[in-house]
């Protein structure tokens, strides 16, 4: 708790350093307060402030793709992967002031057969990244280009796993590469939904690759001075870690279900815990806002959203 606190205040320093006194924060983190369970208060500029923000208790994080890619839009497992491992590197290469950059660092443990959206408290784990390619399975969330998951401790704010899912359904071509006219691009899709899986939720600001709404054309793989102050502050230079360990919680596995597959690393959990999910990039019909949505039950269930406001969710359970 007190870890999580200190990189807040120390964040808010830098934040301040690199926007200059005259201009105001507009980023937002994403929080353990669950805003269906009770009220969330927010400030001026839509950010939750009660709950405690999320965070990653390592220097490293690892993730993983799944091994189909996408057929339907060409791209395959190496590729998505080298995709992934760029929109990672645009966040974590900021200047956070002194040349002094994010304090994390992120492996690519390659292709997996798992292409589901889960967390195992009694089995091996991996934050994967994957395409829904034949369906989106959100049903009033057709407009949403990508879902990031999460799953945290609700006490500390402690990320356990998170996955990303691209929506590859939606009938919008996703390019890769070059921008094709008519075409999402991938890059920015991934740099959006990245920032999610590192501790950031929407903003306000003007050019911040964090707004919840995308332009088809628009290029979100060049981070504005929001999105950079956020990052700085989600993983500060100088914050306070617990583990070096890249592995998932309660190892890597490759399989769904948790079956370990591979090298396993296993940190024991203490305490009780909890997870959450959150977040996904709306096209931009201009009804784009965020949603959340909780769970009670022990396994993760598809939920039905509202027509045209698909741009986050939130699944919380009881687990460690
Ligand atoms: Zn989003």
């Amino acid at each position: 708790m007190s870890t999580v606190r200190r990189c807040a205040a120390l964040g808010v320093v830098a934040a301040t350093l690199m926007l200059g006194a005259s201009e105001a924060r507009a980023y937002c983190r994403t929080t353990t307060c669950d805003p269906e369970r009770r009220e969330c208060t927010r400030d001026a500029k839509g950010c939750a402030v009660a709950g405690t923000p999320l965070y990653w208790a390592s220097e490293c994080v690892s993730f993983v793709v799944h091994q189909a890619g996408s057929a339907r839009h060409g791209i395959d497992a190496t590729l998505f992967a080298s995709e992934v491992s760029a929109a990672f590197q645009r966040w974590l290469e900021v200047d956070c002031g002194g040349g002094r950059t994010p304090k994390l660092t992120v492996q690519n443990l390659g292709p997996v057969e798992c292409g589901r959206v889960e967390y195992n408290q009694r089995g091996g784990n991996a934050n994967i990244f994957m395409f829904r390619d034949e369906e989106w399975p959100y049903v009033g969330g057709e407009d949403a280009l990508g879902l990031t998951t999460i799953r945290f401790d609700p006490k500390s704010g402690r990320i356990y796993d998170v996955d990303v899912e691209i929506n590859g359904a939606s009938g919008i071509p996703i390019s890769v590469g070059k921008p094709r006219e008519g075409a999402a691009d991938l890059a920015s899709i991934l740099t959006h939904e990245v920032g999610h899986f590192l501790g950031l939720s929407h903003t306000v600001a003007e050019n911040a690759t964090m707004r919840p709404a995308y332009e088809i054309g628009r290029d979100l793989t060049k981070l504005g001075d929001d999105d950079r102050a956020g990052i700085c502050e989600a993983l500060a230079p100088d914050r306070v870690t617990e583990t070096q360990s890249c592995a998932p919680r309660h190892g890597f596995s490759s399989r769904c279900g948790g079956t370990k597959g591979g090298c396993s690393v296993a940190r024991p959990g203490a305490g009780s815990g909890s997870e959450l999910a959150l977040g996904a990039l709306a096209i931009a019909l201009g009804a784009a806002r965020a949603r959340r949505r909780a769970r009670r039950d022990a396994e993760p269930t598809r939920s039905a959203g509202i027509a045209g406001r698909p741009s986050s969710r939130a699944v919380r359970r009881t687990a460690d």
